[in-house]
């Protein structure tokens, strides 16, 4: 592990601090148990920490606990300063810039006097004072556990911090499938089931929470899902129209991109959701192999992530914004239809 000055971090975590942890804008599983498996843990240590989330998370995540502990920023804006305000030190989970978390709340952090510690695992992150970034990484959540076992700290962890970051590393890595589960994940799982984790409560409560209306969305999404074997790519769009006909409630959408990447020789899947309330068209971008849809999405729709799932947006109509990519894919044709061998 390579964490940019631990001995002296180490050092200041030696007596009692006031400690913000935050997490990126449009929380996931990995940011929610990052920052909450965290929070108990420095709780434990005798630190006094407050998770500030920017903006609204799934109900398949709120039964995390210590969830209700956590200020909403956007909501809770005063209670949330306050907190920022009078913090020692602020950790930043699961993302790399502080751009992620969201205007308003970027414009505060970046007033911040005092040192930040980020810990991370999506590519090209900032610089910061206290640093632990490694994008070979499955999940935050096991490098926070990393993170604690470094701090000599590994008999701390009990069933709040386990199901935490059990939590994380089970949606981070698809259940344990993707490329970056490694057997130090399988490990690091095992320990997290000895010292409580639940595994099936918890891959139910997050996996079988649909409602009605998510389940009508999928078949909306399903319905519209454009597939181009020639550039081994497919796609699905989801208008605003169809999200409020299928009383889309945040998180709705969450994974439906995966079953464009599961046809039998896609390479890249992509979902374009339009954002009524932000004005935006949001993407998420999944891919196998060499084809990195990080720097797909960083080079031309303003965002990034990691070499095989990326999100970005686009601030043209959906129509204007699926012939762009269409254009795109031509232009990356020769790199996409060579990305994975077995297809
Ligand atoms: P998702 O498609 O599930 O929203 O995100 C996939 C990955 O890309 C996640 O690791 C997420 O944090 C990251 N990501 C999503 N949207 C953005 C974005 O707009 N900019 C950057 N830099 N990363 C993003
Ligand atoms: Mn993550």
């Amino acid at each position: 592990m390579i964490l940019k000055q631990f001995k002296e971090l180490q050092s200041f975590l030696e007596t009692p601090k006031n400690i913000v942890i935050i997490g990126h804008r449009n929380p996931d599983g990995d940011a929610m148990g990052a920052t909450l498996g965290l929070y108990h843990y420095l709780k434990k240590k005798g630190h006094l920490p407050t998770v500030v989330v920017p903006n609204e998370y799934p109900k398949f995540l709120q039964w995390l606990p210590g969830s209700d502990t956590t200020y909403r920023f956007d909501w809770q804006n005063s209670q949330s300063q306050r907190a920022i305000n009078s913090s020692d030190i602020i950790f930043l989970l699961d993302f790399n810039a502080l751009h992620r978390v969201g205007n308003d709340m970027q414009n505060t952090l970046e007033r911040y006097q005092k040192d930040f510690v980020l810990i991370d695992h999506h590519q090209q992150p900032d610089d910061f004072t206290y640093m632990y970034s490694d994008t070979e990484m499955c999940s935050t959540c096991q490098m926070v556990y990393h993170f604690i076992e470094k701090m000599g700290d590994i008999d701390l962890i009990d069933l709040d911090i386990a199901t935490c970051l059990y939590t994380g590393i089970m949606t981070d890595t698809g259940s344990f499938r993707f490329r970056t589960t490694t057997s130090l994940t399988h490990r690091v799982i095992a320990h997290l089931i000895d010292n409580g984790a639940e595994n099936d409560r918890i891959h139910s409560n997050v996996y079988d929470s649909n409602s009605y209306g998510r389940l009508q969305l999928l078949g909306q999404a399903l319905s519209n899902l454009e597939v181009l074997p020639e550039y081994k790519t497919a796609y699905i769009t989801l208008t605003d129209q169809e999200k409020v006909a299928n009383n889309f409630t945040k998180g709705d959408s969450e994974g439906i991109v995966n079953y464009a990447l599961s046809i039998e020789g896609i390479v890249m899947a992509a979902i374009f959701i339009e954002d009524k309330e932000q004005q935006i068209i949001k993407i998420s971008f999944r891919s196998k192999g060499t084809f990195s849809v990080n720097q797909f999405s960083r080079e031309n729709f303003s965002g990034g992530g990691h070499d095989n799932a990326a999100g970005g947006k686009s601030d043209l109509s959906i129509e204007a914004t699926i012939k762009k990519f269409r254009n795109l894919l031509t232009e990356n044709r020769e790199e996409l239809v060579n990305s994975y061998e077995d297809l």
